[in-house]
C-alpha cells in the first residue's frame, strides 16, 4: 500500500537508511537508478528530481531532455546486501515530463495504461513469472568467463558448491525483501537454475521481476560468480525462459476457472484470452524475445516454443494451461525470455488477451502431440503457424501488428523497431566465427 511522506520518513529513520535508490526501467529492459540521501526525500517526493532523459536508452531527445522521477511509495524496500548501518533502500519510480504529464516512453506508464483498460473491463490481471538463469565463474578481474560452475541437471542436488550456496543466499535475500518463494531448483542445463516466486498483480510483479534480477546479479557477484539471463548461452543446451503465468480475476475469483465445464474446467473467458494471445503471438515476439540471441533459444528440442499453438499438457506449445484449477487456473506463455522488458511484455500480452475476450476470439483446437516431431505438412493441416525465426522476422511481424502499436504507443513502438533494425543490420553485416570455421578451409 502507498505510504504517506510521514510514514516513509519514519521508516527511513527506524531502519537507519541513509541512501535511497530511485529506480526505473529503460525501454530495452535495463534497470537504471539514481541515489539520493534521505535528506533529499522531500524534494524527490515533490517531483523536483530532474534527470537528463537523453542519456537513457529510448527516452527523450536532447532538445527536450529534462525528465522527472516520481517515486511509488508502495515499492519501498531495503537492500539487504548493502550495509545495515546507514543502509540503502529502493523506491521504484514513474517517469514524468516537466509539465506533469506521464512520459510516453516510460515502460511502467505503458503497463499502467493497459491495466487501466483491464480494470475498466472489471478484471484484475495477475502474473507469475518463472526465472531461469545461469551461473558462470569469473576471472581475477571479476569478469564472466565461459565456464559454468557445475555439471548438474534438472532437479539434481548440486554438489555443495558455490552455486548451491549462491542460490540459497539469493532466496534468503528475496525473502527478506518480501518475496514469497514457491519453488527453486536446478534446471535442465549445467549451471542453470530456476526460482519461482508467487504471482501478484501485474505492475507489482513487473517491479518484483526487476528486483529479482538485481538480487540474483548482486548475490552471485558476492559469491564470485556471474549470473546471466542471456536467453541462449550454449548452442546445444536449454536456454533461459521467463514463462509468464497469467490469469484474470473478477471480484476476487478466477475468471479462467469454470467448474461446470466438463471437458477441462476452463471458462469461455480463458478460451477467448488464449485466442487473443495466439492471434498476436507473432506480433508480440519482438517485445518478449528482443535480441538476436533470443531466437537461438526458440528452436525445436529445448523445451522452448517454435510455433503458435496451445495445449493443456504439452510443453512444446507456445501457450500451456497447467493442470491446477480453482484459484491457480492460469495460462502460461512460454516464449518470453528473461532479458525482455517485463512492463512491455505484460502490457502487450494483456492487450492481446483482452482483445480476445472483447471479440470472443475462439482459439484453434489444442495440440496434444509433440510439435517438434511434426512435419511441416502435418503442422499446416492443423493450422500451426511458425513463430518468427529470427530478429528480422520478428521486426516485420511487429510492424504489421496494430494492437501491439496501440499497446506500446507510437513513441516506444517506433523507437523499438528502429533500434532493432540497427541491431539486425549490424549482426547481418558481420562475418561470424561459424562462417570461418565452416567455410574457410572449404572454399
Ligand atoms: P511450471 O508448471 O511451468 O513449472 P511453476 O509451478 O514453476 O510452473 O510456476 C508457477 C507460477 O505460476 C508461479 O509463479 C505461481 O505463483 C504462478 N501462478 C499460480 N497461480 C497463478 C494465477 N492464478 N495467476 C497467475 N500466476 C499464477
Ligand atoms: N528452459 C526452457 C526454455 O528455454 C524451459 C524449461 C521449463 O519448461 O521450465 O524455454
Ligand atoms: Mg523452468
Ligand atoms: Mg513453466
Amino acid at each position: 500500500s502507498q505510504l504517506t511522506k510521514e510514514d516513509l520518513k519514519k521508516k527511513i529513520q527506524d531502519l537507519n537508511i541513509e541512501f535511497i535508490r530511485l529506480q526505473f526501467t529503460d525501454v530495452f529492459g535495463a534497470m537504471k537508478s539514481v541515489s539520493v540521501t534521505s535528506d533529499e526525500l522531500d524534494s524527490a517526493m515533490a517531483g523536483e528530481l530532474m534527470f537528463d532523459g537523453s542519456s537513457i536508452d529510448g527516452f527523450a531527445r536532447v532538445e527536450e531532455s529534462d525528465q522527472v522521477l516520481i517515486p511509488d511509495t508502495s515499492t519501498f524496500n531495503v537492500m539487504p546486501w548493502r550495509p545495515s548501518d546507514k543502509g540503502v533502500a529502493s523506491l521504484v519510480c514513474d517517469v514524468y515530463n516537466p509539465d506533469g504529464t506521464p512520459f510516453e516512453g516510460c515502460p511502467r506508464n505503458i503497463l499502467k495504461s493497459a491495466l487501466k483498460e483491464c480494470q475498466d473491463m472489471g478484471y484484475r490481471f495477475n502474473v507469475g513469472p518463472e526465472g531461469e538463469f545461469f551461473l558462470f565463474h569469473t576471472d581475477e578481474k571479476g569478469r564472466p568467463v565461459f565456464d559454468i560452475h557445475d555439471t548438474a541437471g534438472y532437479f539434481d542436488l548440486a554438489p555443495y558448491d558455490m552455486g548451491e550456496d549462491a542460490r540459497r543466499n539469493i532466496i534468503l535475500t528475496m525473502k527478506k525483501m518480501g518475496f514469497k518463494i514457491e519453488a527453486s531448483h536446478h534446471e535442465v542445463a549445467p549451471g542453470q537454475h530456476e526460482i519461482d516466486f508467487k504471482y501478484d498483480e501485474a505492475l507489482r510483479t513487473a517491479d518484483n521481476w526487476m528486483t529479482f534480477k538485481d538480487i540474483v546479479k548482486n548475490v552471485a557477484n558476492n559469491f564470485g560468480l556471474y549470473a546471466t539471463f542471456l536467453p541462449k548461452p550454449f548452442s546445444s543446451e536449454n536456454g533461459n525462459a521467463m514463462h509468464c503465468n497469467q490469469s484474470l480475476y473478477t471480484n476476487g475469483s478466477n475468471a479462467f476457472y469454470d467448474p461446470n465445464n466438463k471437458e477441462n474446467k476452463l471458462s469461455d473467458i480463458a478460451y477467448y484470452y488464449i485466442g487473443g494471445l495466439l492471434n498476436h503471438a507473432k506480433g508480440m515476439t519482438l517485445i518478449s524475445n528482443p535480441i538476436i540471441n533470443s531466437y537461438k533459444r526458440l528452436l525445436p528440442g529445448y523445451e522452448a516454443p517454435t510455433t503458435v499453438a496451445w495445449s493443456t499438457k504439452n510443453r512444446t506449445t507456445l501457450v500451456r494451461v497447467p493442470a491446477s484449477r480453482g484459484k491457480s487456473t492460469r495460462v502460461e506463455l512460454r516464449n518470453p525470455d528473461p532479458i525482455a522488458n517485463p512492463y512491455l511484455v505484460f502490457a502487450v500480452m494483456l492487450k492481446a488477451g483482452l482483445e480476445g475476450v472483447k471479440n470472443k476470439i475462439k482459439p484453434p483446437s489444442e495440440i496434444e502431440k509433440n510439435i517438434f516431431d511434426m512435419s511441416s505438412k502435418e503442422r499446416n493441416k492443423l493450422h500451426v503457424d511458425k513463430l518468427p525465426r529470427d530478429l528480422y522476422e520478428a521486426i516485420e511481424e511487429m510492424e504489421k501488428d496494430s494492437l501491439v502499436k496501440e499497446a506500446l504507443g507510437e513513441h516506444v513502438f517506433n523507437l523499438f523497431i528502429k533500434a532493432k533494425r540497427k541491431e539486425w543490420n549490424d549482426y547481418a553485416r558481420h562475418v561470424h566465427k561459424w562462417e570461418i570455421d565452416n567455410y574457410l578451409a572449404k572454399y
